[in-house]
């Protein structure tokens, strides 16, 4: 079967664990990626979710490699915290993954394909409550499905425009990969694309003068031998950022600055990237704000850095990084 875009393709087995009674159980594998779940759940009435994404990939020599999974298990913990959720111990999370991923690996793409699989973790409130409270009860589960590469043409470039609208508060969840900043994102990203752009560049929430990130991938932009990503309160932690930070700083010498980015400042930058696990680096062609265009003219670095993250999470080079483990 040839696997093509970012989409549900099947999966063998996924991973359920509860938390009642003040623990989690250990959690068994299951066939189906249905479940019941009462209509009163919180999860379902006030959004009290939360996720991660992260991939295996099929090395050229057979072997299946997970990259980074402490990371995603980390940020999910941080995420538990901040939406009163029971945090997923780090040995249940690994433990999860890895059990999925050797039910799936015969799903996980050839190397050729450059496709891999794709583990969905989560957490949802599950108990029934109708009061705005957290819930009590809990469902950690671990989804896996063979995705193709993101892009048609693998490293196509991407047209943005601003949005006056926001997906998360200054001090709100976006720092967070929950829910319901995916919410908040739909109605910004359906008009971006109605008038025929991929996606919408959110500023900052609070002055709406500086770069923060797409719905779904952090902004990284480079100029001469820097490497420059938004700091901000409002933007996700993305782990492929954060690798990517380590390989320009320790494998290309390029220097790394991470601080608050005016929109403005696109004008002096040679190249403008989006990056995150699903579309791992995707170079962007232009940013429409208002009635002005700013256009990139190159993509040469983000191409050396999209080859570098992916030969080491194909298991092609090795790494000092300690990124990738074999399952
Ligand atoms: C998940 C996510 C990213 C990318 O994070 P990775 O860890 O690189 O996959 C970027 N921005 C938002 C809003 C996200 O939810």
């Amino acid at each position: 079967m040839k696997i093509e875009g970012f989409k549900f393709h099947g999966t063998n087995k996924a991973f359920y664990a509860h938390y009642k009674n003040g623990a989690w159980d250990e959690g068994k594998l299951d066939t189906s990626i249905n479940f019941e779940i009462s209509s009163l759940a919180v999860a379902i009435q006030y959004g009290q979710s939360v996720f991660e994404g992260l991939k295996a990939y099929r090395a050229k020599d057979g072997r299946t490699l997970l990259f980074r999974p402490e990371a995603n298990a980390k940020r999910l913990q941080g995420s538990c915290e901040r939406l009163m959720i029971p945090p997923v111990p780090m040995e249940l999370f690994i433990k999860a993954v890895k059990l999925v991923v050797k039910e799936n690996k015969d799903l996980v793409p050839s190397y050729e394909s450059k496709g891999s699989l794709y583990i969905r973790p989560f957490v949802i409130g599950t108990e029934t409550v109708m009061g705005v409270r957290s819930a009590n009860e809990f469902l950690f589960g671990v989804v896996a499905t063979p995705v193709g590469s993101y892009f048609k043409d693998g490293f196509n470039s991407i047209r943005l425009t601003t949005t006056p609208y926001d997906r998360a508060a200054p001090n709100g969840l976006g720092h967070i990969k929950s829910g319901a900043n995916y919410a908040a994102s739909l109605y910004p990203k359906y008009l971006a694309q109605q008038q025929g752009f991929d996606d919408c560049l959110y500023l900052d929430p609070k002055t709406h003068t500086k770069i923060d990130e797409t719905g779904a991938t952090n902004i990284i932009g480079i100029k001469g031998n820097q490497f420059i990503t938004p700091q901000s309160r409002s933007i996700l932690p993305s782990i492929t950022n954060n690798s990517l930070q380590m390989i320009a700083d320790k494998l290309l010498g390029m220097e790394v600055i991470r601080r608050e980015i005016p929109l403005n400042e696109i004008s002096s930058f040679d190249e403008l990237g989006a990056c995150g696990t699903a579309a791992v680096i995707t170079p962007i062609e232009s940013v429409q704000d208002e009635n002005k265009v700013y256009k990139l003219k190159s993509n040469k670095v983000l191409h050396k850095l999209h080859d570098l993250l992916q030969s080491i999470q194909f298991g092609d080079i090795n790494e000092d990084f300690g990124w990738v483990i074999e399952v």
